[in-house]
């Protein structure tokens, strides 16, 4: 009878496993042909500077529609990743931020670039001279581009990726922290890493007002970035409340739904032309 009910387990546990892979295998197959097919997109979420409500930044975000089912990046960029397709996609992300930012600067209109890297873009072949060749095409100058990482990638090829960012700091790009504070090593990072920026993640942000011990942490990282001499980003910014409280810390830069959603080109477009601050909107 045990042998009988582990049989079935076994049987059950692998049918569930057969069904996970054909998914992952699919996944893979659709993110080949979207990239082929060109169905990515870039939007672009504003960062704004908290006490004059100027945009400094945008930070591009991918977006897949999967035929009309719109897919978080949070649920391909892991198959990405095992597939290597996230290295041409990445690519494409690079090029047509960097193209785009680049024409709203033309338009004086002095904003940055925020990027989101993967561990294997970095560690891909070339992954500097990839950069360089965008900034080049673009005519963005390696200032206006940062490059945001989270510390999970250190676990891994520490070494060349450390190498890699800083081969690309030398060039005067930025290097940011992203998701500061959730992984288990955020202070190490800081020493391993030459970096000009963190971003506080969410988790923290999301307790302004609410949560005692999460509104102390929030005024101890924006005080531990500033004595570092770093941009400190707050992110996930949803509630007026959260807005005062971080004002009221010093932190001086924002990102959230509160200030603005990411958006397409054109709605970047638009902020543009009116020179409004999305922030003048929740005044
Ligand atoms: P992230 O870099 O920390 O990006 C911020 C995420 O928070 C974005 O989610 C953004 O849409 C969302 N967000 C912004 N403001 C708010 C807010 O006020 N409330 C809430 N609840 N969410 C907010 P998204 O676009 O789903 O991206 C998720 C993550 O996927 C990113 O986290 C980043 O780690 C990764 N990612 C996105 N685009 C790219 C990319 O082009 N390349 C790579 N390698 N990773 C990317
Ligand atoms: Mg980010
Ligand atoms: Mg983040
Ligand atoms: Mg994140």
């Amino acid at each position: 009878r045990a042998k009988e009910l582990g049989g079935r387990r076994v049987e059950v546990f692998a049918a569930h496993m057969h069904a996970d892979v054909v998914r992952r295998l699919e996944l893979a197959a659709d993110l080949q042909r979207a990239l082929l097919a060109n169905q990515f997109a870039v939007e672009y979420q504003p960062v704004v500077d908290l006490a004059t409500s100027r945009v400094t930044a945008v930070e591009a975000l991918v977006r897949w529609w999967r035929g009309s089912t719109f897919v978080p990046p949070q649920q391909f960029l892991g198959a990405a990743e095992d597939t290597g397709l996230i290295v041409p996609l990445s690519e494409w992300i690079l090029r047509e931020a960097c193209r785009e930012v680049a024409n709203w600067r033309a338009s004086s209109w002095d904003i940055g670039l925020s990027l989101n890297l993967s561990s294997r873009q970095i560690t891909a072949p070339r992954f500097v001279e990839t950069v360089e060749a965008a900034l080049a095409e673009s005519g963005l100058p390696a200032s206006a581009l940062t490059l945001e990482v989270i510390e999970e990638m250190l676990v891994e090829d520490a070494e060349e990726i450390t190498s890699r960012l800083s081969e690309l700091r030398a060039l005067g790009v930025r290097l940011a922290i992203d998701d500061f504070g959730t992984g288990y090593a955020s202070l190490a990072f800081l020493r391993q890493l030459p970096v000009d920026m963190i971003k506080i993640d969410p988790s923290f942000v999301s307790g302004l007002g609410r949560d005692e011990t999460l509104t102390l942490l929030t005024r101890t990282i924006v005080r531990l970035g500033h004595d570092l001499g770093l941009i400190v980003v707050a992110e996930g910014i949803e509630r007026p409340e959260q807005l005062e409280l971080l004002r009221e810390m010093g932190c001086t830069r924002g990102q959230g739904y509160l200030v603005a959603r990411p958006m397409a080109a054109r709605g970047v477009d638009s902020l543009m032309r009116t020179s409004l601050s999305p922030l003048q909107n929740t005044a």
